[in-house]
């Protein structure tokens, strides 16, 4: 089987639009609006040579258990599935109290992961990029999935724990 890398994040940091972005199409489902992917989604991906499986997740819609359980559980659920995480974090929103929570979930893991400090839009916003250091998760690649900046070094990164 190929290996797994899933992209984990709250809801609308973009992890679709960067699934978007990997796939070369638009395939997964981008809204304004959070909840819109089913829980999970696998895409047949390939990146430099290399084919592996890409899965987004979101589904997440604040029930009874309100959103950030719903994020845990499913950030939980793709963490188990995957060889290797692709953490998404919005850096112009810096990191929240459930990107916190989620970083606990990752590193119990103890799988291997790259953080995407995404909707680095330009140069100037790469100071708040560099904030998301204090994640603990090691360095923070700036991306703007929106428009591909950062897209190729952070892919590189991901392939190389992969
Ligand atoms: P998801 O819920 O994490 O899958 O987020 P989506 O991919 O659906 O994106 C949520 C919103 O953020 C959409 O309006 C996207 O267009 C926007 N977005 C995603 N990536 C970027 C980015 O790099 N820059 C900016 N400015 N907006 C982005
Ligand atoms: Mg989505």
């Amino acid at each position: 089987a190929l290996p797994v890398l899933a992209i984990i994040g709250r809801p609308n940091v973009g992890k679709s639009t960067l699934v978007n972005r990997i796939l070369g199409r638009r395939e997964a489902v981008v809204e304004d609006k959070p909840g819109v992917t089913r829980d999970r989604v696998s895409y047949p991906a390939e990146w430099a040579g290399r084919d592996f499986t890409l899965v987004d997740t979101g589904g997440w819609e604040a029930d009874v258990l309100g959103i950030d359980a719903r994020v845990a559980e499913q950030a939980e659920l793709a963490i188990q599935l995957a060889d290797a995480i692709l953490f998404v974090v919005d850096a112009t929103v810096g990191a929240t109290a459930t990107d916190e929570q989620v970083v606990r979930l990752i590193r119990k893991s103890k799988k291997p992961v790259v953080l995407c400090a995404n909707k680095v839009d330009s140069q100037r916003q790469e100071l708040e990029a560099s904030e998301l250091w204090g994640l603990g998760l090691g360095e923070p690649y700036p991306v703007s999935a929106l428009h591909g900046r950062g897209t190729g070094d952070l892919l590189e990164a991901a392939m190389k724990i992969l």
